[in-house]
């Protein structure tokens, strides 16, 4: 398994270790094959209480936030209070973790933070949750770039689809390779014609074309 550096922080009288275990070896597993690495000295905290949550991230945060990482610790509600303490449906766990375990995979092996976009979009790819979330409306890609652009929009649903619209055009291998050259070439933080002119150099074709081609495939859901 190659995963036994994983450390759990859990209520025993309300979680088993075993059942908790179960889900997080299934969760890291489908990171381990995308990325083909392992990740030592992972910490998953499991927490009960919103107010956990809000010391933690030390402000009071939304009801959709149900996940918060930094560096390799997770800290993340407990599956058993999950959609009690959130507007997540319960099934949205798995996801949710995946999604944590990947910034680790990302932030250790990659080591690019922009575009915002795409550091979800790699996440939420790992994590397939294009299949639960439904995109409603498309923003200008230079506007989810930097955090503070992507706070005012937070458009996950349009990370993911695009993400894995690049993962299948390209294939895997090449995204992560790009993804590798793009701190090294840009750094890890820059602006969104650095990554413009990045992209063509690297792909042959430019960003505004791969959108272009994106769009055709796609739906937007009407609210
Ligand atoms: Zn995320």
């Amino acid at each position: 398994m190659n995963n036994k550096n994983i450390a759990f922080e859990f209520d025993p009288e309300i979680d088993s270790k075993l059942n908790l275990k179960k889900i997080v070896d299934k969760d890291y597993l489908k990171n381990k094959k995308f990325f083909n690495k392992n990740i030592s000295d992972i910490k998953i905290t499991f927490l009960y209480t919103r107010s956990q949550m809000d010391k933690i991230c030390n402000q009071k945060t939304p009801n959709w936030l149900v996940g918060y990482t930094k560096d390799k610790q997770i800290y993340i509600f407990s599956p058993s209070v999950f959609d009690k303490v959130s507007n997540h449906p319960a099934t949205d766990f798995s996801y949710i973790l995946t999604h944590e375990i990947a910034h680790i995979f990302s932030n250790n092996l990659l080591g690019f933070y922009y575009p915002k976009w795409l550091h979800e979009g790699i996440a939420g790819y790992v994590a397939e949750q294009y299949k639960i979330r439904k995109i409603r409306k498309i923003d200008k890609f230079s506007k989810l770039h930097d955090s503070k652009n992507w706070n005012k929009l937070i458009n996950y649903p349009q990370a993911f689809l695009f993400t894995k619209y690049l993962v299948n055009t390209f294939g895997k291998e090449k995204i992560l390779e790009f993804l590798k050259q793009l701190s090294k070439n840009v750094g890890r933080h820059h602006y969104p014609k650095d990554f413009f002119r990045f992209f063509k150099k690297f792909f042959k074709i430019k960003f505004n074309q791969a959108v272009l081609g994106w769009k055709k495939t796609i739906k937007i859901k009407q609210c």
